[in-house]
Protein backbone atom coordinates (compact mmCIF):
# COMPACT_ATOMS: atom_id res chain seq x y z
CA UNK A 1 0.00 0.00 0.00
CA UNK A 2 0.83 3.76 -0.22
CA UNK A 3 3.92 4.91 1.82
CA UNK A 4 4.71 1.62 3.32
CA UNK A 5 8.36 2.34 2.39
CA UNK A 6 8.17 5.67 4.34
CA UNK A 7 6.78 4.13 7.06
CA UNK A 8 8.96 0.85 7.83
CA UNK A 9 12.11 3.46 7.47
CA UNK A 10 10.33 5.99 9.55
CA UNK A 11 9.79 3.54 12.31
CA UNK A 12 13.34 1.69 11.98
CA UNK A 13 13.91 5.72 12.70
CA UNK A 14 11.93 6.10 15.66
CA UNK A 15 12.97 2.55 16.93
CA UNK A 16 16.55 4.18 17.50
CA UNK A 17 15.45 6.67 19.70
CA UNK A 18 13.56 4.37 22.07
CA UNK A 19 14.86 3.92 25.41
CA UNK A 20 17.18 7.31 24.90
CA UNK A 21 16.81 9.26 28.13
CA UNK A 22 17.92 12.61 26.50
CA UNK A 23 18.48 13.46 22.79
CA UNK A 24 21.93 15.22 21.79
CA UNK A 25 23.09 17.48 19.32
CA UNK A 26 24.34 14.14 17.24
CA UNK A 27 21.02 12.40 18.23
CA UNK A 28 18.98 14.59 16.55
CA UNK A 29 21.48 15.25 13.29
CA UNK A 30 21.20 10.92 12.86
CA UNK A 31 17.58 10.96 12.93
CA UNK A 32 17.52 13.90 10.78
CA UNK A 33 19.90 12.44 8.30
CA UNK A 34 17.47 8.74 8.41
CA UNK A 35 14.40 10.61 7.84
CA UNK A 36 16.07 12.59 4.81
CA UNK A 37 17.25 9.72 3.54
CA UNK A 38 13.44 7.89 3.87
CA UNK A 39 11.68 10.85 2.11
CA UNK A 40 14.09 10.84 -0.67
CA UNK A 41 13.59 6.95 -0.94
CA UNK A 42 10.10 7.95 -0.91
CA UNK A 43 10.22 10.51 -4.18
CA UNK A 44 9.70 13.20 -2.11
CA UNK A 45 10.63 16.86 -4.22
CA UNK A 46 13.86 17.75 -3.05
CA UNK A 47 12.87 21.68 -2.19
CA UNK A 48 10.35 19.64 0.31
CA UNK A 49 12.68 17.47 1.63
CA UNK A 50 14.96 20.35 2.76
CA UNK A 51 11.99 22.19 4.30
CA UNK A 52 10.45 19.09 6.25
CA UNK A 53 14.17 18.60 7.50
CA UNK A 54 14.83 21.87 8.77
CA UNK A 55 11.96 21.78 10.44
CA UNK A 56 12.35 18.99 11.94
CA UNK A 57 15.44 19.94 13.30
CA UNK A 58 14.67 22.96 14.74
CA UNK A 59 11.70 21.61 16.81
CA UNK A 60 13.67 18.80 17.87
CA UNK A 61 16.38 20.82 18.99
CA UNK A 62 14.46 23.94 20.57
CA UNK A 63 12.14 21.01 22.16
CA UNK A 64 8.73 22.16 23.28
CA UNK A 65 9.45 19.94 26.18
CA UNK A 66 7.19 18.77 27.40
CA UNK A 67 7.11 16.49 30.36
CA UNK A 68 4.62 14.41 28.94
CA UNK A 69 6.74 12.74 26.64
CA UNK A 70 9.68 11.18 26.37
CA UNK A 71 12.04 12.16 23.74
CA UNK A 72 11.10 9.63 21.15
CA UNK A 73 7.80 10.70 21.92
CA UNK A 74 8.35 14.00 21.08
CA UNK A 75 10.05 13.28 17.84
CA UNK A 76 7.17 11.42 16.37
CA UNK A 77 5.20 13.77 17.42
CA UNK A 78 6.88 16.86 15.80
CA UNK A 79 7.32 14.40 12.43
CA UNK A 80 3.86 13.88 12.54
CA UNK A 81 3.20 17.77 13.13
CA UNK A 82 5.46 18.33 9.85
CA UNK A 83 3.73 15.38 8.03
CA UNK A 84 0.50 16.94 8.03
CA UNK A 85 2.04 19.99 7.54
CA UNK A 86 3.63 19.35 3.75
CA UNK A 87 0.28 17.11 3.48
CA UNK A 88 -1.90 20.51 3.47
CA UNK A 89 -2.51 20.95 7.49
CA UNK A 90 -6.13 21.25 7.81
CA UNK A 91 -8.46 19.07 5.27
CA UNK A 92 -9.93 21.28 2.22
CA UNK A 93 -13.47 20.55 1.58
CA UNK A 94 -15.04 21.16 -1.42
CA UNK A 95 -16.54 24.60 -1.89
CA UNK A 96 -20.78 24.65 -2.90
CA UNK A 97 -22.08 27.48 -4.66
CA UNK A 98 -24.22 30.20 -3.05
CA UNK A 99 -26.44 29.37 -6.16
CA UNK A 100 -26.51 25.99 -7.27
CA UNK A 101 -25.40 24.18 -9.50
CA UNK A 102 -21.69 24.22 -7.72
CA UNK A 103 -19.82 23.89 -11.19
CA UNK A 104 -17.12 21.03 -10.59
CA UNK A 105 -14.38 21.03 -13.53
CA UNK A 106 -11.70 18.28 -13.73
CA UNK A 107 -8.45 18.82 -15.14
CA UNK A 108 -5.33 16.52 -15.88
CA UNK A 109 -3.78 14.03 -18.38
CA UNK A 110 -5.73 11.20 -20.05
CA UNK A 111 -5.36 8.19 -18.19
CA UNK A 112 -5.03 9.92 -15.12
CA UNK A 113 -7.97 8.36 -13.84
CA UNK A 114 -10.52 11.49 -14.66
CA UNK A 115 -13.28 9.85 -15.70
CA UNK A 116 -13.18 6.87 -13.12
CA UNK A 117 -12.50 9.76 -10.73
CA UNK A 118 -15.96 11.57 -12.30
CA UNK A 119 -17.69 8.34 -11.12
CA UNK A 120 -16.76 8.39 -8.18
CA UNK A 121 -16.79 12.03 -6.97
CA UNK A 122 -20.65 11.86 -9.07
CA UNK A 123 -21.35 8.77 -6.27
CA UNK A 124 -19.56 10.27 -3.22
CA UNK A 125 -21.84 13.82 -3.46
CA UNK A 126 -25.24 11.56 -4.47
CA UNK A 127 -24.36 9.31 -1.12
CA UNK A 128 -24.76 12.36 0.45
CA UNK A 129 -27.72 13.81 -0.64
CA UNK A 130 -26.75 15.75 -3.92
CA UNK A 131 -27.91 15.39 -7.32
CA UNK A 132 -25.05 15.32 -9.57
CA UNK A 133 -25.09 15.61 -13.28
CA UNK A 134 -21.77 14.35 -15.13
CA UNK A 135 -20.99 16.58 -18.01
CA UNK A 136 -18.79 14.55 -21.38
CA UNK A 137 -16.64 17.34 -22.38
CA UNK A 138 -13.96 15.14 -23.81
CA UNK A 139 -14.72 15.17 -27.48
CA UNK A 140 -11.37 13.87 -28.64
CA UNK A 141 -11.15 10.39 -27.36
CA UNK A 142 -12.95 8.34 -29.56
CA UNK A 143 -14.70 5.90 -26.78
CA UNK A 144 -14.81 9.20 -23.72
CA UNK A 145 -18.22 9.85 -24.17
CA UNK A 146 -19.05 6.18 -23.79
CA UNK A 147 -16.84 6.02 -21.02
CA UNK A 148 -18.45 8.73 -19.00
CA UNK A 149 -22.08 7.06 -19.70
CA UNK A 150 -20.90 3.70 -18.50
CA UNK A 151 -19.68 4.99 -15.35
CA UNK A 152 -22.87 7.25 -14.63
CA UNK A 153 -24.72 4.31 -14.73
CA UNK A 154 -22.80 2.36 -12.37
CA UNK A 155 -22.69 5.24 -9.74
CA UNK A 156 -26.16 5.55 -10.45
CA UNK A 157 -26.16 9.66 -11.60
CA UNK A 158 -27.13 11.63 -15.25
CA UNK A 159 -24.98 12.42 -17.43
CA UNK A 160 -25.39 14.97 -20.10
CA UNK A 161 -23.59 14.32 -23.31
CA UNK A 162 -23.72 15.81 -27.11
CA UNK A 163 -26.39 14.10 -29.05
CA UNK A 164 -24.40 13.03 -32.62
CA UNK A 165 -24.89 16.22 -35.04
CA UNK A 166 -25.26 18.95 -31.98
CA UNK A 167 -22.49 20.27 -30.83
CA UNK A 168 -20.16 17.64 -31.47
CA UNK A 169 -16.96 18.68 -31.50
CA UNK A 170 -17.34 22.08 -29.30
CA UNK A 171 -16.53 21.18 -25.92
CA UNK A 172 -17.35 24.61 -24.95
CA UNK A 173 -20.63 24.86 -26.13
CA UNK A 174 -21.37 21.31 -24.18
CA UNK A 175 -19.81 22.75 -21.05
CA UNK A 176 -22.04 25.86 -21.74
CA UNK A 177 -25.77 23.94 -22.42
CA UNK A 178 -24.75 21.49 -19.21
CA UNK A 179 -25.18 24.23 -16.95
CA UNK A 180 -28.90 25.36 -18.28
CA UNK A 181 -29.57 21.68 -18.68
CA UNK A 182 -28.80 21.31 -15.07
CA UNK A 183 -30.41 23.97 -13.96
CA UNK A 184 -33.81 22.76 -15.55
CA UNK A 185 -33.47 19.12 -14.30
CA UNK A 186 -32.76 20.71 -10.99
CA UNK A 187 -29.11 19.16 -10.61
CA UNK A 188 -27.56 21.28 -7.75
CA UNK A 189 -23.63 19.81 -8.86
CA UNK A 190 -22.23 19.77 -12.55
CA UNK A 191 -19.22 17.99 -13.00
CA UNK A 192 -17.28 18.57 -16.12
CA UNK A 193 -14.58 15.92 -17.38
CA UNK A 194 -12.71 17.47 -19.82
CA UNK A 195 -10.30 15.58 -22.57
CA UNK A 196 -6.75 15.15 -21.59
CA UNK A 197 -3.79 14.41 -23.64
CA UNK A 198 -1.00 11.55 -23.09
CA UNK A 199 1.21 14.94 -22.40
CA UNK A 200 1.12 18.21 -21.98
CA UNK A 201 -0.18 20.26 -25.35
CA UNK A 202 -0.84 23.39 -25.71
CA UNK A 203 -4.04 22.99 -27.45
CA UNK A 204 -5.22 20.97 -24.66
CA UNK A 205 -4.44 23.61 -22.19
CA UNK A 206 -6.30 26.41 -24.39
CA UNK A 207 -9.40 23.98 -24.45
CA UNK A 208 -9.10 23.54 -21.14
CA UNK A 209 -8.80 27.30 -19.94
CA UNK A 210 -11.95 28.20 -22.92
CA UNK A 211 -14.13 25.41 -20.65
CA UNK A 212 -13.36 27.39 -17.64
CA UNK A 213 -14.46 30.66 -19.04
CA UNK A 214 -17.54 29.49 -20.44
CA UNK A 215 -18.59 27.55 -17.05
CA UNK A 216 -16.95 29.83 -14.05
CA UNK A 217 -15.95 26.85 -11.96
CA UNK A 218 -16.40 27.21 -8.46
CA UNK A 219 -13.71 24.28 -8.08
CA UNK A 220 -11.14 23.08 -10.46
CA UNK A 221 -9.38 19.93 -10.03
CA UNK A 222 -6.28 18.84 -11.21
CA UNK A 223 -6.68 14.72 -11.19
CA UNK A 224 -3.24 13.18 -11.15
CA UNK A 225 -1.78 9.46 -11.38
CA UNK A 226 0.07 8.82 -8.04
CA UNK A 227 1.88 6.23 -9.66
CA UNK A 228 4.03 8.82 -11.63
CA UNK A 229 5.57 9.95 -8.36
CA UNK A 230 7.52 13.35 -9.13
CA UNK A 231 6.29 13.77 -12.76
CA UNK A 232 2.70 14.57 -11.09
CA UNK A 233 4.30 17.54 -9.64
CA UNK A 234 6.00 18.50 -13.10
CA UNK A 235 2.49 17.93 -14.57
CA UNK A 236 0.62 19.81 -11.65
CA UNK A 237 3.10 22.40 -12.52
CA UNK A 238 1.78 22.85 -16.19
CA UNK A 239 -1.35 22.52 -15.10
CA UNK A 240 -1.60 25.28 -12.55
CA UNK A 241 0.56 27.79 -14.82
CA UNK A 242 -2.19 26.69 -18.08
CA UNK A 243 -5.40 26.24 -16.78
CA UNK A 244 -5.11 26.75 -13.13
CA UNK A 245 -6.90 24.61 -10.28
CA UNK A 246 -8.16 24.88 -6.73
CA UNK A 247 -7.60 21.50 -5.35
CA UNK A 248 -5.57 18.01 -6.37
CA UNK A 249 -7.20 14.76 -6.65
CA UNK A 250 -4.53 11.89 -6.59
CA UNK A 251 -5.33 8.52 -7.94
CA UNK A 252 -3.89 5.08 -8.28
CA UNK A 253 -2.83 5.42 -4.38
CA UNK A 254 -3.29 1.74 -4.36
CA UNK A 255 -0.18 1.09 -6.84
CA UNK A 256 2.12 3.68 -5.27
CA UNK A 257 3.83 2.25 -2.45
CA UNK A 258 6.34 5.83 -2.39
CA UNK A 259 4.22 8.20 -1.94
CA UNK A 260 6.39 11.37 -3.16
CA UNK A 261 3.69 12.60 -4.94
CA UNK A 262 1.46 13.37 -2.13
CA UNK A 263 3.86 14.38 -0.45
CA UNK A 264 5.39 16.95 -2.91
CA UNK A 265 2.50 18.11 -4.65
CA UNK A 266 1.15 20.24 -1.90
CA UNK A 267 4.49 22.74 -1.51
CA UNK A 268 5.49 22.74 -4.64
CA UNK A 269 2.25 24.11 -6.10
CA UNK A 270 0.49 25.33 -3.07
CA UNK A 271 -2.77 23.72 -3.61
CA UNK A 272 -4.11 21.05 -1.15
CA UNK A 273 -5.04 17.41 -2.04
CA UNK A 274 -8.87 17.33 -1.55
CA UNK A 275 -9.44 14.04 -2.62
CA UNK A 276 -7.54 10.16 -2.91
CA UNK A 277 -8.43 7.76 -5.20
CA UNK A 278 -7.28 3.92 -4.43
CA UNK A 279 -8.53 1.31 -6.34
CA UNK A 280 -10.85 0.61 -9.79
CA UNK A 281 -13.90 0.11 -7.47
CA UNK A 282 -16.41 2.85 -7.11
CA UNK A 283 -16.11 3.47 -3.43
CA UNK A 284 -12.09 3.36 -3.20
CA UNK A 285 -12.52 7.15 -2.85
CA UNK A 286 -12.77 9.56 -0.21
CA UNK A 287 -11.84 12.91 0.79
CA UNK A 288 -8.18 13.70 1.85
CA UNK A 289 -7.40 14.58 5.26
CA UNK A 290 -3.63 15.42 6.17
CA UNK A 291 -3.78 14.54 9.77
CA UNK A 292 -5.48 10.60 8.79
CA UNK A 293 -2.60 10.12 6.59
CA UNK A 294 -0.03 11.29 8.39
CA UNK A 295 -0.83 8.68 11.16
CA UNK A 296 -1.24 6.39 8.50
CA UNK A 297 2.84 7.03 7.34
CA UNK A 298 3.54 6.53 10.88
CA UNK A 299 1.96 3.90 11.22
CA UNK A 300 0.78 5.01 15.08
CA UNK A 301 -2.44 6.14 15.19
CA UNK A 302 -3.58 5.20 18.31
CA UNK A 303 -0.22 6.13 20.36
CA UNK A 304 -0.41 9.51 18.47
CA UNK A 305 -4.03 10.17 20.00
CA UNK A 306 -2.35 8.84 23.44
CA UNK A 307 -0.01 11.33 23.10
CA UNK A 308 -1.77 14.37 22.52
CA UNK A 309 -4.25 13.07 25.12
CA UNK A 310 -1.35 12.73 27.47
CA UNK A 311 -0.07 16.39 26.89
CA UNK A 312 -3.31 17.40 27.69
CA UNK A 313 -4.02 15.56 30.81
CA UNK A 314 -0.91 15.60 32.44
CA UNK A 315 -0.63 19.51 32.49
CA UNK A 316 2.93 21.24 32.87
CA UNK A 317 2.28 22.70 36.25
CA UNK A 318 0.72 19.56 37.50
CA UNK A 319 3.56 17.63 36.21
CA UNK A 320 5.75 19.96 38.55
CA UNK A 321 4.02 20.15 41.26
CA UNK A 322 4.24 16.27 41.77
CA UNK A 323 7.69 16.21 40.98
CA UNK A 324 8.64 18.52 43.49
CA UNK A 325 6.21 15.93 46.50
CA UNK A 326 8.34 13.10 44.60
CA UNK A 327 11.44 14.63 44.91
CA UNK A 328 10.80 15.16 48.88
CA UNK A 329 12.22 12.51 51.09
CA UNK A 330 10.97 9.49 50.33
CA UNK A 331 8.59 11.06 48.03
CA UNK A 332 6.68 11.72 51.77
CA UNK A 333 5.12 15.30 50.35
CA UNK A 334 2.93 13.22 48.09
CA UNK A 335 -0.10 12.22 49.46
CA UNK A 336 -3.55 10.01 49.03
CA UNK A 337 -4.84 12.92 47.70
CA UNK A 338 -2.05 13.22 44.80
CA UNK A 339 -2.31 9.70 44.62
CA UNK A 340 -6.07 9.91 43.87
CA UNK A 341 -5.36 12.64 41.67
CA UNK A 342 -3.25 10.72 39.65
CA UNK A 343 -5.24 7.93 39.46
CA UNK A 344 -8.38 10.05 38.05
CA UNK A 345 -5.72 11.60 35.18
CA UNK A 346 -4.83 8.10 34.17
CA UNK A 347 -8.73 6.75 34.23
CA UNK A 348 -9.26 9.71 31.80
CA UNK A 349 -6.62 8.89 29.71
CA UNK A 350 -8.95 6.15 28.61
CA UNK A 351 -8.21 2.40 28.72
CA UNK A 352 -5.41 2.08 31.19
CA UNK A 353 -4.39 -0.70 29.50
CA UNK A 354 -3.73 0.80 26.03
CA UNK A 355 -2.43 3.38 28.18
CA UNK A 356 0.57 1.09 29.32
CA UNK A 357 2.16 0.01 26.29
CA UNK A 358 2.91 3.65 25.67
CA UNK A 359 4.58 4.11 28.77
CA UNK A 360 8.06 4.10 28.79
CA UNK A 361 10.36 2.39 31.60
CA UNK A 362 7.65 0.67 32.93
CA UNK A 363 9.57 -2.90 33.01
CA UNK A 364 8.81 -5.38 35.79
CA UNK A 365 5.98 -3.22 37.58
CA UNK A 366 3.83 -3.70 34.33
CA UNK A 367 2.11 -6.34 34.99
CA UNK A 368 1.34 -5.57 38.34
CA UNK A 369 -0.44 -2.10 37.48
CA UNK A 370 -1.96 -3.90 34.43
CA UNK A 371 -4.33 -5.56 36.72
CA UNK A 372 -5.62 -2.33 37.87
CA UNK A 373 -9.24 -2.36 36.50
CA UNK A 374 -11.86 0.48 36.04
CA UNK A 375 -13.68 -0.86 38.77
CA UNK A 376 -10.42 -1.19 41.27
CA UNK A 377 -10.14 2.50 40.65
CA UNK A 378 -13.60 3.50 41.93
CA UNK A 379 -13.18 1.34 44.91
CA UNK A 380 -9.79 2.70 45.96
CA UNK A 381 -11.34 6.44 45.27
CA UNK A 382 -13.94 5.15 47.65
CA UNK A 383 -11.77 4.55 50.45
CA UNK A 384 -9.50 7.29 49.81
CA UNK A 385 -12.56 9.62 49.83
CA UNK A 386 -14.23 7.97 53.19
CA UNK A 387 -10.75 9.69 54.54
CA UNK A 388 -10.21 12.36 56.55
CA UNK A 389 -7.85 15.43 55.43
CA UNK A 390 -5.50 14.31 57.74
CA UNK A 391 -5.49 11.02 57.28
CA UNK A 392 -5.14 11.59 53.64
CA UNK A 393 -1.97 13.75 54.66
CA UNK A 394 -0.66 11.31 56.34
CA UNK A 395 -2.11 7.88 56.26
CA UNK A 396 0.54 6.87 59.05
CA UNK A 397 -2.07 7.33 61.47
CA UNK A 398 -4.45 5.47 60.36
CA UNK A 399 -4.84 2.44 63.39
CA UNK A 400 -7.60 -0.47 63.68
CA UNK A 401 -10.56 1.87 64.29
CA UNK A 402 -9.54 4.46 61.88
CA UNK A 403 -9.35 1.63 59.59
CA UNK A 404 -12.90 0.17 60.55
CA UNK A 405 -14.44 3.65 60.00
CA UNK A 406 -13.41 3.86 56.53
CA UNK A 407 -14.05 0.32 55.42
CA UNK A 408 -17.93 1.07 57.02
CA UNK A 409 -17.91 4.85 54.82
CA UNK A 410 -16.74 3.02 51.72
CA UNK A 411 -18.63 -0.29 51.71
CA UNK A 412 -15.46 -1.98 51.76
CA UNK A 413 -13.42 -5.49 53.86
CA UNK A 414 -11.81 -3.66 56.66
CA UNK A 415 -8.56 -5.51 54.81
CA UNK A 416 -9.11 -3.63 51.64
CA UNK A 417 -8.31 -0.43 53.46
CA UNK A 418 -5.58 -1.84 54.85
CA UNK A 419 -4.99 -2.81 51.56
CA UNK A 420 -4.75 0.35 50.07
CA UNK A 421 -2.93 2.16 52.29
CA UNK A 422 0.03 -0.40 51.80
CA UNK A 423 -0.67 -0.40 48.47
CA UNK A 424 -0.15 3.61 48.26
CA UNK A 425 3.26 3.35 50.56
CA UNK A 426 4.67 0.64 47.59
CA UNK A 427 3.64 3.26 44.90
CA UNK A 428 5.12 6.17 46.62
CA UNK A 429 8.41 4.24 46.99
CA UNK A 430 8.12 3.33 43.48
CA UNK A 431 7.63 6.44 42.10
CA UNK A 432 9.74 8.66 43.97
CA UNK A 433 12.34 6.26 42.97
CA UNK A 434 11.64 6.60 39.47
CA UNK A 435 11.67 10.75 39.62
CA UNK A 436 14.94 9.95 40.63
CA UNK A 437 15.91 8.23 36.83
CA UNK A 438 13.10 6.14 35.13
CA UNK A 439 10.30 8.06 32.92
CA UNK A 440 6.81 8.17 33.66
CA UNK A 441 3.91 10.85 31.95
CA UNK A 442 3.17 13.68 33.69
CA UNK A 443 5.68 12.25 36.11
CA UNK A 444 8.90 13.75 37.63
CA UNK A 445 12.69 12.95 35.89
CA UNK A 446 11.14 13.05 32.81
CA UNK A 447 13.94 13.66 30.34
CA UNK A 448 13.38 16.46 28.34
P1 LIG B 1 -8.78 9.21 -17.89
O1 LIG B 1 -8.13 8.99 -19.20
O2 LIG B 1 -8.06 10.23 -17.10
O3 LIG B 1 -10.23 9.46 -17.97
O4 LIG B 1 -8.53 7.85 -17.06
P2 LIG B 1 -9.52 6.63 -16.77
O5 LIG B 1 -10.55 7.03 -15.80
O6 LIG B 1 -9.96 6.04 -18.04
O7 LIG B 1 -8.52 5.65 -16.02
C1 LIG B 1 -7.38 5.08 -16.64
C2 LIG B 1 -7.13 3.70 -16.03
O8 LIG B 1 -6.78 3.79 -14.68
C3 LIG B 1 -8.34 2.80 -16.06
O9 LIG B 1 -7.93 1.50 -16.39
C4 LIG B 1 -8.87 2.83 -14.65
O10 LIG B 1 -9.55 1.65 -14.30
C5 LIG B 1 -7.61 2.98 -13.85
N1 LIG B 1 -7.83 3.67 -12.58
C6 LIG B 1 -8.43 4.84 -12.34
N2 LIG B 1 -8.40 5.16 -11.03
C7 LIG B 1 -7.72 4.17 -10.40
C8 LIG B 1 -7.32 3.93 -9.04
O11 LIG B 1 -7.56 4.70 -8.11
N3 LIG B 1 -6.62 2.77 -8.80
C9 LIG B 1 -6.31 1.91 -9.79
N4 LIG B 1 -5.62 0.82 -9.46
N5 LIG B 1 -6.65 2.11 -11.07
C10 LIG B 1 -7.35 3.22 -11.40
Amino acid sequence: AVFDTLSDRLSATFRNLRGKGRLSEADIDATAREIRIALLEADVALPVVRTFIKNVKERCLGAEVSRALNPSQQVIKIVNDELVQILGGETRRLRFAKTPPTVIMLAGLQGAGKTTLAGKLAKWLKDQGHSPLLVACDLQRPNAVNQLGVVAERAGVAVYAPEPGNGVGDPVKVAKDSIDYARTKVHDIVIVDTAGRLGIDQEMMQQAADIRDAVHPDEILFVVDAMIGQDAVNTAEAFRDGVGFDGVVLTKLDGDARGGAALSIRQITGKPIMFASSGEKLDDFDAFHPDRMASRILDMGDLLTLIEQAEKTFSQEEAAKMASKLASKKGQDFTLDDFLAQMEQVRKMGSISKLLGMLPGMGQIKEQIQNIDERDVDRTAAIIKSMTPAERQDPTIINGSRRARIARGSGVEVSAVKNLVERFFEARKMMSRMAQGGGFPGMPGMPG
